[in-house]
Parts: C-alpha cells; sequence; structure tokens
C-alpha cells in the first residue's frame, strides 16, 4: 500500500515523479534504493536516491512514524541477516536425521522484522522471469506471515501460510526459496530469512497441535481418482477433499510421497516425522491411499475402470525418465542412475529402521564420481559421504557460477550464483574442498576384466560456438586424464515423464513429451482427465508441483459442479 509519505527530494530531483509515494525502502548503503510508486505514471520505479547524511537520519526517523502495519519500520536497518544453522558437517554425516537445526522461535521472530512489507512485494509474484522463478510459485503471503510472526502471533500466521500452502512443512525444508531470491531488500541487502519463518511456523502448528484433522462438512457424492502421490499428487487430493469430493490416490510404489518419499532423502526431509505425518492427516480427513498399484499394467485397476469407476481422473505422474550416458564403456557394472541409487537407500533405511545397515547397492569403500552438478547429484554425494565411500567427486560440465549475480542475471531474477549446498559442505568437511569439478566432461567409462567400474576418462572442455550460434563442448587439447572409480552415478537430468501411462490415457503430449494441458486449467485432450506437475510442466520443484496440484484441483472442481470455489 502506498504509505503517506512524499520525501519532496524525489520531486526535486526527478521532477516528473510528481505525487510519488515511497513505497520502499532505504539502506545504510549510498547511493540509497527506494522504490517508489508514480501516481502520474500509475507505475512502480526503483530509484538510487543520495540523502545528506541530517537527512538520512530525519528520513530515518519520518520512517519510524510512518502509519504502516509493518511490524518495525527500522528492522532492516539495524538487523543483521542470520539463517538458523544448519547441524556441523561432520556430526550429521554421523546419521540419516535432517540436517536442520531445531527451531529458534525467538531468532526468527527477530529475522521478520526485517522484513519492510514493501509496497509491490515481489517476494511473493511467482512469474517466471528468464525461464526461473521469480518470486513464490504459490503466492505465499509472504509480507502478512513476517508481520505476524514478529508481532508473536504465531497461529495468525499459520492461517495465512495455509490459504497458499498445503504443506509448508516440504517447501519450508526443501524449497530453493525464490522468494528470497527475489526479496525486495535482497536488491542491496541479504534477503528476509523467509524459508526459515515458513518452516518455523509449521513446525510450531504440528508440535502446538494446532494442525487437526478437518474432514470436509458435507460429501459431494463424486468420486475423484488422483494418480500419483507426489507433491501435486497430494495437493489435488487435500484440495479435492476439502471440496468434499471422495478422492482415491493411487500410488505405484510402496509408500506415498513421489519424490518427497524416493528421490530427496531423508536426511533433508525425514520421511517419517514429516512426510508420513501429513500423509495420516490426509488419511484422517477422508483421503484414501493405495500403494503398489501401477495404473497403466495393473490388471484390476485399468485406465477404463478408473474413467467409469470415477468422476474425473486427476493423473500426476511425475517426470522419472532420467538421461543416460551412452558413452564407451557404459555397460560396465558400477554405473546406475541417480535416482536408483537414492531410492535404493531411503527403502533400505525406513524397512531396516536406521539400523546403520546400507542397502546392496552401495558407496562403501568406493571412489564415487557422481556425474551431474545439481542437486540430485549433491543428494547422491550426501548419500554417498554417509555410507561411507573412500572418495566423492562431482563432476559438472557446466562453468562455475560466478560469486555474485552476473550484470545479465539482475535482481529479482533467481540469481545463479556459486553456493554451497549441504552435500558440498559435508564433502569439504571430509574431504577439504568443494567436490565438484567444472567444465569437465566423461570421456568413456572404464572396467577390468572381469567388466566392473575401474575408473573414468574425463578431459576439460570450453564451450565454442558454432556457426549458427550455439554453444558446443570442445575437448582442451592435452587435458585427457584419468580418474579412479568404482561406482559412478549419473545425475544428468531427467528426459520428461514415462510413456505408458499416457499413451494408455490416449493423451496428447507436447513437444518435450510432457502432457500438453495448459497450466492453470490442467485439463488433457481427453474429457474428464487431467494432468499436473512435473508430468505436465517437466522436473521441477516441490512448489511448482503445489501450485498444480492446486490449480488442477480448482479445475477438476469446476469440472464436476459447473463452478468452484477452490483457490
Ligand atoms: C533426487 C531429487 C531431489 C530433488 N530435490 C528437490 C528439492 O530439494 N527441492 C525441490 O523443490 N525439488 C526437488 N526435486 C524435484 C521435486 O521432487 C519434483 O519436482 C516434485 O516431486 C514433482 O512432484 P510430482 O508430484 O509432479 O511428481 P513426483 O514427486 O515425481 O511423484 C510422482 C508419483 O507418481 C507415481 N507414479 C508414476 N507413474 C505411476 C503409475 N502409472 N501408477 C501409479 N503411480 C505412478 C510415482 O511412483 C511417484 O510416486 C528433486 C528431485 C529429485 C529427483
Ligand atoms: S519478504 Fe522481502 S520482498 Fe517480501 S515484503 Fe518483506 S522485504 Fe519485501
Amino acid at each position: 500500500m502506498p504509505r503517506d509519505f512524499s520525501p519532496p527530494e524525489a520531486n526535486e530531483k526527478f521532477g516528473n515523479f510528481q505525487g510519488c509515494d515511497l513505497l520502499g525502502f532505504l539502506t545504510k548503503k549510498e547511493p540509497v534504493v527506494c522504490e517508489f510508486f508514480s501516481a502520474e505514471r500509475k507505475e512502480c520505479v526503483l530509484l538510487p536516491f543520495s540523502f545528506a547524511p541530517e537527512k538520512k537520519s530525519s528520513f530515518h526517523s519520518h520512517l519510524k512514524n510512518i502509519p504502516t502495519n509493518m511490524g518495525k519500520a527500522t528492522g532492516f536497518l539495524e538487523i543483521e541477516r542470520k539463517t538458523i544453522p544448519n547441524r556441523p558437517p561432520l556430526e550429521r554425516l554421523k546419521d540419516w536425521e535432517e540436517i536442520h537445526e531445531h527451531r529458534d522461535d525467538a531468532a526468527v521472530g527477530k529475522q521478520a522484522a526485517r522484513c519492510m512489507d514493501c509496497g509491490t512485494p515481489y517476494c511473493h509474484t511467482g512469474m517466471l522471469l528468464a525461464g526461473m522463478a521469480s518470486g513464490c510459485p504459490i503466492n505465499n503471503l509472504i509480507p502478512e506471515f513476517n508481520d505476524l510472526v514478529y508481532r508473536g502471533r504465531w497461529q495468525e500466521a499459520l492461517e495465512r501460510l495455509r490459504r497458499t500452502n498445503n504443506f509448508p512443512e516440504f517447501t519450508g525444508r526443501v524449497c530453493p526459496a525464490p522468494c528470497e531470491g527475489s526479496c525486495v531488500l535482497g536488491s542491496i541487502e541479504p534477503a528476509v530469512t523467509i524459508k526459515d519463518i515458513e518452516c518455523s511456523i509449521v513446525d510450531r502448528a504440528w508440535e502446538e497441535g494446532w494442525l487437526k484433522p478437518q474432514p470436509p462438512e458435507n460429501r459431494t457424492g463424486k468420486k475423484v481418482a488422483v494418480v500419483g502421490s507426489g507433491p501435486a499428487g497430494l495437493a489435488c487430493a487435500d484440495q479435492l477433499n476439502k471440496a468434499g469430493h471422495k478422492v482415491t490416490v493411487f500410488e505405484r510404489a510402496d509408500r506415498i510421497g513421489g519424490l518427497l518419499m524416493y528421490g530427496i532423502p531423508n536426511m533433508k526431509l525425514d520421511k517419517q516425522k514429516v512426510v508420513d505425518r501429513r500423509v495420516s492427516l490426509l488419511r484422517e480427513e477422508g483421503v484414501e491411499f493405495l500403494t503398489n498399484v501401477s495404473i497403466g499394467s495393473d490388471a484390476t485397476w485399468t485406465p477404463e475402470r478408473l474413467r467409469t469407476d470415477f468422476d474425473a481422473v486427476v493423473l500426476c505422474c511425475g517426470a522419472t525418465k532420467a538421461r543416460d550416458l551412452p558413452i564407451e564403456g557404459s555397460d560396465a557394472s558400477g554405473i546406475h542412475l541417480a535416482m536408483e541409487f537414492l531410492t535404493a537407500n531411503t527403502k533400505h533405511q525406513l524397512d531396516a529402521g536406521f539400523a546403520g545397515t546400507i542397502p546392496a547397492l552401495n558407496a562403501e569403500a568406493k571412489d564415487v564420481a557422481v556425474i551431474g552438478g545439481g542437486d540430485t547429484g549433491t543428494d547422491c554425494v550426501g548419500t554417498s559421504l554417509r555410507q561411507g565411500c573412500k572418495s566423492v567427486v562431482q563432476l559438472e560440465i557446466m562453468p562455475k557460477p560466478p560469486e555474485k549475480r552476473a550484470p545479465n542475471n539482475p535482481w529479482p531474477e533467481w540469481p545463479k550464483v556459486y553456493k554451497m549446498d549441504y552435500g558440498q559442505e559435508e564433502a569439504e568437511a571430509v574431504q577439504g574442498a568443494d567436490p565438484r569439478r567444472y567444465l569437465v566432461q566423461t570421456k568413456r567409462f572404464l572396467k577390468d576384466a572381469e567388466g566392473k567400474l575401474k575408473g573414468l576418462e574425463i578431459c576439460d572442455i570450453e564451450w565454442v560456438k558454432d556457426d549458427q550460434g550455439r554453444f558446443l563442448p570442445q575437448e582442451v587439447q592435452g587435458s585427457s586424464r584419468t580418474i579412479p572409480c568404482q561406482l559412478a552415478l549419473l545425475a544428468l537430468g531427467f528426459l520428461g515423464p514415462e510413456q505408458e501411462i499416457i499413451k494408455a490415457f490416449s493423451l496428447a503430449t507436447d513437444s518435450r513429451s510432457n502432457v500438453k494441458a495448459e497450466h492453470g486449467k490442467h485439463t488433457t485432450n481427453v474429457p474428464g482427465v487431467f494432468a499436473a506437475g512435473d508430468m505436465r510442466r517437466g522436473q521441477s520443484l516441490v512448489v511448482w508441483a503445489i501450485n498444480e496440484g492446486r490449480a488442477a484441483a480448482r479445475e477438476c472442481d469446476r469440472f464436476l459442479m459447473g463452478n468452484t470455489r477452490l483457490p
């Protein structure tokens, strides 16, 4: 909201901005960056602005007196950003427990005071800028819950959070936080610790018992089948159940959760304490879950039966077709897809009750090469270290990102900067350095007489433009070398959804082999069949899956009832 303040200096300096209202912020640095709303232009602009020191202090005190809903008007000037620390790497490597430290409500409340309650809060916009999410994709009401946490009104903060996010305990743990990447404060100071705040609100809610089953008061008599129990399927089921429909979730795995269960490792997201807890609540609210049912190959639950027994079907089957590396020697034993490795470990740990054992497919005493420098690769590094690997290296074909935003990657775009994630921190603690090697390509897998992997031949590359302007990797002459490796894990990204179920439902696909359905509508070419999550948009993020699951539920409800009140 525009505030009742119009700095005369702004009009003096930028005469064409008459009637400006200060919306944004003042920093400790010069020049001060302010965000103005120009009543004349009807748009917001960011202006660098220099104040004389005496004016700056009167400006500061004026800021304190501005009538505003904001908890602490000068919080961002006085308080440094401080996140809740993770457990020390060498300590957390001894177990499969979450890496996060316990809640610290007082510290989080103080951090919430840094929020400026911006007139135009980019943190919750959820746009795609340069192909990446900028701001929260589910439009969390961030300034509102920040303020409520600062004031100690945690239950009200929870109510705000629940309006947009079905599972803040998942996003609060695993989301890369595009909200923080686009936080206005982040354009000149470190961003507000939004992710910590979100996670603390919901963790406290669970601990205090504020989250109780709330089954719908009335049932509509309509039945919906949701196929796939990842975050898209769960969000969709939750919403449709709230609308009063009878929802059955079909899952081919033995446990519910999709990549929340078998994908993201336990140390990032606890399966029993966090994922199962939410699934139990959904069950108590009336959602039915059927596991070990693979739609498309199951003899009982055929696609035809789903379409006749249910009034609508929502497909949320993910995009789990992994990219392979078909180079010389790829038939050696000891080369595995990252998901195979990660799933085997999580399943083993859950089945064995975290008894200190590891599955047959393991990294123990091996030199491990994780091929792929992304987040899935990071999970492989963390898992290999916990299984007691001899060494681990992570090979990345792209260059090392810059330490700070590049000029062509300005705020509020997602910051493509170098960061140490938990797996790399752990590898550094054990091996003394970041395990990632940039601009490196794997040329061939080397095997011994028995066909077992014994090493990799790798080389450095540079990206060179061809005559059509495309960048292609080119080997740096003389850089070829071999490294020992008895376990290679392929974390090279995903090609799209598996096609069998798509064919079984006769669904049209787009050019990337995803199910063809417009974002926000989610209707496929088959009436009454909807698609959401990675299966529609390609491998993405948990928060986008929640966005899609909610939207598909809304459109499915409209299809069933003729109108909808779902957000
Ligand atoms: C290793 C790894 C780590 C990741 N880490 C993060 C992270 O830290 N943060 C983040 O935001 N995102 C992360 N992601 C991405 C994120 O997990 C996905 O974008 C998200 O889970 C997609 O949700 P979804 O519901 O669309 O699909 P999924 O979570 O893939 O769930 C799809 C479900 O459908 C089931 N299914 C498929 N076909 C059938 C069928 N025929 N019948 C019945 N069931 C079927 C599958 O078994 C699966 O359970 C990670 C991904 C991977 C692979
Ligand atoms: S979280 Fe950041 S962008 Fe959002 S209102 Fe607060 S300061 Fe502004």
